[in-house]
């Protein structure tokens, strides 16, 4: 495996961080997951402008161009000759000292991974996944926005913890209010009498590109979607649950919260939305 780390690919054992780095001490960066279909980086564009927006929002300065960004991941995939990867692109405020002071960081670090993925096991995507919701409410837009992909993940990681402690494979976050939000690292989607419905990501959410994608596809496909609040009751009532990501594709949600989702199995709109979505990423594959 080869690392971009700082202009320069190397070795994976050679690619070292100092431990002064700001990312390191404070989570002060910001990153983004993206995937590798075919050979083709999948919405490409959307990842690169969300990078940047995240770093404007923070007043970090990447000190390369989204061009010169996007041909540092084209050559980081070649160098790794993976025709399909999960590719992690991270940009933190560098090495400084050990106030808070971004001023005290005149570089940013920045890193680019390129790997295998597999969020769920293979089977999870034929059944689907159990999940709950947890007391751990997303953070509100006036305090750390949840659009800035931030590498303050520490909230997602309780949400992941109340998952992984409960035995299911994913868990959902509501807002302050009760609305739901999103999943530790996917957003979520339900479908009650053939409408669609996703939150809007001002409740308190990351708007997920792939999130974005299924909106497109549904709306193709004829379907009526509708991004508005909703709540736990909407979503043990609704015929399908489904979650999206980048990490974790679409995946079908079969039971929330011990709540039986539809009949227990992906749904017939889900399953469609997958089969698009998988003929979708093969297409962009062969442009
Ligand atoms: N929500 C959170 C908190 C995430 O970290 C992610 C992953 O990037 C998503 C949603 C899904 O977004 P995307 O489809 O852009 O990967």
């Amino acid at each position: 495996r080869w690392i971009y780390l700082n202009g320069e690919i190397v070795k994976k054992e050679d690619a070292k961080i100092s431990v002064f780095d700001h990312g390191f001490l404070y989570g002060d960066g910001i990153f983004e997951g993206i995937r590798v279909y075919n050979g083709v980086i999948y919405k490409c564009k959307e990842h690169i402008d969300r990078l940047y927006d995240s770093a404007k929002s923070i007043m970090l300065d990447i000190g390369m161009t989204k061009e010169e960004m996007t041909e540092a991941m084209a050559e980081t995939i070649r160098k790794n000759g993976m025709r399909d990867a999960y590719i992690r692109l991270v940009v933190s405020r560098g090495t400084g000292d050990l106030g808070l002071d971004p001023r005290k960081c005149p570089k940013p670090s920045t890193i680019i991974i390129v790997e295998k993925l597999a969020l769920f096991p293979k089977e999870h995507y034929e059944t689907g996944i159990r999940i709950i919701t947890v007391p751990t409410r997303r953070n509100v837009p006036d305090a750390l926005n949840p659009k800035i992909k931030s590498l303050n993940y520490l909230n997602n990681i309780l949400v992941k913890l109340e998952a992984n402690m409960a035995g299911v494979s994913e868990a959902l976050m509501l807002n302050a209010q009760g609305y739901v939000c999103e999943g530790s690292g996917d957003n979520i989607f339900i479908i009650k009498n053939k409408v669609i419905y996703t939150p809007p990501s001002y409740l308190g959410a990351l708007e997920g590109i792939t999130r974005n994608a299924i909106i497109d596809i549904a709306e193709r496909l004829g379907y009526k979607l509708k991004e508005e609040p909703f709540t736990r009751h909407d979503v043990y009532t609704a015929d399908e649950v489904f979650l999206t990501g980048t990490a974790a594709e679409v995946i079908a949600v079969y039971e929330v919260d011990g709540r039986v989702v539809g009949d227990g199995r992906p749904g017939p709109v889900t399953n469609e939305l997958l089969e698009e979505f998988r003929r979708e990423v093969d297409k962009d594959g062969l442009q």
